[in-house]
């Protein structure tokens, strides 16, 4: 009855400010992932990247986590895009480069010879000041820019092509490497291709997932795999849940597979554990000897 006699204004106003718990929640998650970022609460898992020739582990993925203090281990979507909309990517994105290069030193270390990929968000792309950011945390962890693989997407490229390119270029004369992420789903993939001074296509899990059982998937990934090597760029398929995939992958000729039938991503102390005992054994039967790199 209360509410009866409002006017639709006052609904309005109360809908915007009250009664909203989608943006009140939205607010609570924004402040929480702030502070979360001040205490460090964002933390990296890594899967390994496996070699498929040889199953041999030279590269590995960062991939960002929430180690939440009540809601426990929060998946990256879960706050990607609100980082993404409330100009909090470009400190995530320091925090994941800053954290995953000390570990790529503290590896290197040990005696493991590993890139590792960190993705890149639309807005990073569009910072001109990223390269600068990257080449400074390269030298503060002194750990070679060849070491260090940058993934992005292809919807990067098509916000703003001119810009984004700029900066592409711009981290591509650090020496890092570059990757184009969840290949296949984009739009203008030729195009950019064409200009695009990439090492690395990783086609997207849709179509590594149904090679084995759809023609039509299979045809796609058979001639990716031609497309970049015929442009010399390695070929990594995401999303490698079995092992006939894998050997379907392998006949094809594709360099590299990631995917749930080698690891899930892991913490870093898991991670050099499963590298001392898979690191450089090939996953799935019929291959008795393993090449130690
Ligand atoms: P992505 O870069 O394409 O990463 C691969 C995603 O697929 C990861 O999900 C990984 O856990 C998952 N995955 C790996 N192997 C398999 C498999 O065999 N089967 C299936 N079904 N999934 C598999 P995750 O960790 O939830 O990350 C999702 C996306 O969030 C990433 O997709 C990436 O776009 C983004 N992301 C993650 N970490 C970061 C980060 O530090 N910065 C930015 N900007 N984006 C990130
Ligand atoms: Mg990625
Ligand atoms: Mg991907
Ligand atoms: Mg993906």
């Amino acid at each position: 009855a209360m509410y009866r006699a409002k006017t639709a204004r006052d609904r309005v106003a109360r809908y915007r400010v009250e009664d909203d718990p989608h943006s009140r929640a939205r607010l609570q998650t924004l402040e929480a992932l702030r502070d979360a970022l001040a205490r460090g609460e964002l933390v990296c898992h890594f899967q390994p990247k496996v070699t498929v020739a040889d199953g041999a582990t030279r590269s590995v993925e960062a991939l960002v986590r929430w180690q939440h203090p009540t809601r426990g281990l929060l998946a990256p979507d879960t706050f990607l895009p609100l980082a993404e909309q409330t100009g909090l990517m470009r400190p995530l994105t320091l925090a994941v480069l800053d954290q995953t290069l000390r570990r790529l030193r503290a590896w290197r270390a040990q005696g493991r010879d590993l890139t590792v990929a960190v993705n890149l968000s639309v807005t990073n792309l569009l910072d001109t000041d990223l390269p600068g950011d990257v080449d400074r945390l390269l030298r503060t962890h002194d750990v070679p820019a060849a070491a260090l693989v940058l993934e992005i997407t292809e919807s990067v490229l098509m916000a703003d092509s001119r810009r984004a390119g700029s900066v592409v270029a711009a981290l591509r004369a650090l020496g890092v490497g570059l990757s184009i992420d969840d290949y296949g789903t984009g739009y203008s993939s030729l195009s950019y291709l064409q200009d695009l001074p990439v090492d690395e296509l990783k086609l997207d899990r849709t179509f590594v997932a149904r090679c084995t059982a759809d023609p039509r998937s299979a045809a796609i990934v058979r001639s990716t795999v031609d497309l970049a090597h015929s442009l010399g760029l390695r070929l990594v398929a995401e999303g490698v849940e079995d092992t006939a995939t894998l050997e379907r992958l392998r006949a094809y000729g594709c360099d590299v597979a990631q995917g749930f039938l080698h690891s899930r991503p892991l913490p870093a102390d898991e991670l050099e554990r499963w590298l001392d005992t898979h690191g450089a054994r090939p996953a799935g039967p019929g291959r008795a000897t393993a090449q130690v790199p």
